[in-house]
């Protein structure tokens, strides 16, 4: 069988990972002419953890990560609103990560050349279309100076080309990103570590404007310094889409930041001080009927691009992957494996998308705006609401995205 695999960004990589493994040969096509270390912070997980710890790479992904101890969630007045513990600390057989992003993409992609040999990873193969008949699928690529590559054949095809397929884009010419009026604007800062220094912070909500902090990096100035992540959220009605490419501008998201001194962080100071700012718009797909068109299929963001907003996407993505990987490997007819394939994540992936956009995690902070009256809390949060129900939005959260703690471990 030959699997050709569009795409060798984390879901793409780990597909081949999972079908080498299971004795699949595939072959990866990725529009990139070189694999940087590209990108900021990405958490990990449970559920991408455990699907990385299957594919042998946790050993390797630990030590270059911070795993987190808690989420906390605090109010834009910087009041403490909610705590629970993640990971390992909460209960689960593995950690939940931060680390930086090309650092996970790097450990995926030297598996990869290790394991399925640098013959079968095409960089410089941006595909450009596919065509199929009964027996089999051609695809055409360009390199990155617009030069042909030669054609190649393929019984199925997966594409994990990201949220802007081309090959999605054939099977849905006329459709667009969903932008509803959330820009966000991340970087990376060295700085003392934040609380624990093990902890995932969420703060304020995206109509006035949220920020998440993490650490990804420890000690990296010998006097115990971080690097830290954070990324800020706003929504704005009258406010166009940021730029995917454009540096990010202090003007466009401090303003609505400058005043955030608390006693336990100078907001302010650690944005200012960031090495660059990145600025994306927060857009995801509406999910579409179908992912399997015969003998090719969509995967990862390519199949249901989603808000990042609960660190879910590559969760997703991997565990699409371990899927379609075991439907695969049971033999028999492939197109019936790829239909299957869809029937078991189309449904699930489809309701995170929409659980990202109306019940994410910071739901938490907008209940808790709500109940003050979007002033600061007079006392404590649990004088308004009993800790319970925040658990309760969380839990369910874990739930819809796949890493309920009494679910899977
Ligand atoms: C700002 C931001 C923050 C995020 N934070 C988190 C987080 O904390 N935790 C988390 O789990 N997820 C997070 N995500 C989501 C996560 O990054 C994605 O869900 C995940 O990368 C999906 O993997 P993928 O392989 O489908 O797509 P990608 O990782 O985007 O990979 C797509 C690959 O396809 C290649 N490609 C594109 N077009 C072509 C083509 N025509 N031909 C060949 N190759 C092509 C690209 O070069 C790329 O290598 C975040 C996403 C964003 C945008």
């Amino acid at each position: 069988m030959r699997v050709a695999i569009v795409g060798g960004g984390i879901g793409g990589l780990a597909l081949a990972l999972g079908l080498s493994e299971r004795g699949i040969p595939c072959d990866v096509y990725e529009a990139a002419p070189e694999i940087k270390e590209l990108g900021v912070g990405i958490t990990l997980l449970p559920h991408a953890m455990r699907e990385l710890a299957a594919l042998g790479l946790q050993p390797r992904l630990e030590p270059l990560g911070i795993e987190n101890l808690e989420s906390v969630f605090f109010n834009r007045w910087g009041q403490f609103i909610y705590r629970e513990p993640r990971g390992r600390h909460a209960g689960y057989s593995v950690p939940e990560l931060g680390m930086h992003r090309g650092k996970l993409h790097g450990v995926m992609y030297e598996a990869a050349r290790e394991r399925l040999g640098d013959a079968r990873i095409h960089l410089d193969h941006r595909c450009t279309g596919i065509q199929q008949d009964a027996q089999q699928v051609t695809l055409t690529f360009n390199g990155v100076r617009g030069q042909p590559q030669p054609t190649v054949q393929a019984d199925i095809v997966i594409a994990c080309d990201g949220v802007n397929s081309a090959v999605r884009r054939q099977f849905y010419p006329q459709e667009q990103v969903a932008f509803g009026g959330i820009n966000t604007w991340r970087g990376v800062t060295v700085h003392k570590p934040i609380l624990t220094g093990k902890s995932y912070l969420r703060i304020g909500t995206i109509d006035t404007g949220k920020l998440v902090i993490y650490p990804i990096v420890d000690n990296v100035d010998r006097h115990g310094s971080q690097l830290i992540n954070w990324v800020a959220e706003i929504r704005q009605a009258e406010m166009g889409m940021n730029d995917w490419n454009r540096p990010g501008r202090f003007e466009d998201f401090l303003p609505f930041f400058q005043d955030w001194n608390f006693e336990w962080l100078d907001v302010p100071s650690l944005l200012l001080h960031a090495r660059e700012v990145l600025e994306y718009p927060m857009v995801d797909k509406d999910p579409v009927p179908r992912w399997t068109f015969q003998r090719v299929t969509l995967l990862g963001d390519a199949a249901h691009p989603m808000y990042p907003r609960g660190s879910n996407g590559s969760a997703q993505a991997l565990i699409d992957a371990r899927t379609l990987a075991d439907l695969l490997a049971r033999g028999g007819d492939p197109v019936q494996a790829l239909q299957e394939y869809e029937a078991l994540r189309l449904p699930a992936t489809a309701n995170v998308v929409e659980t990202n956009r109306t019940v994410p995690p910071d739901f938490i902070i907008m209940k808790a705006d709500e109940l003050s009256g979007g002033k600061p809390l007079p006392g404590r949060i649990e004088d308004l609401i009993p800790a319970e129900e925040f658990r309760r939005i969380s839990d369910d959260y874990k739930r819809v995205a796949g890493f309920a703690l009494d679910k899977n471990e």
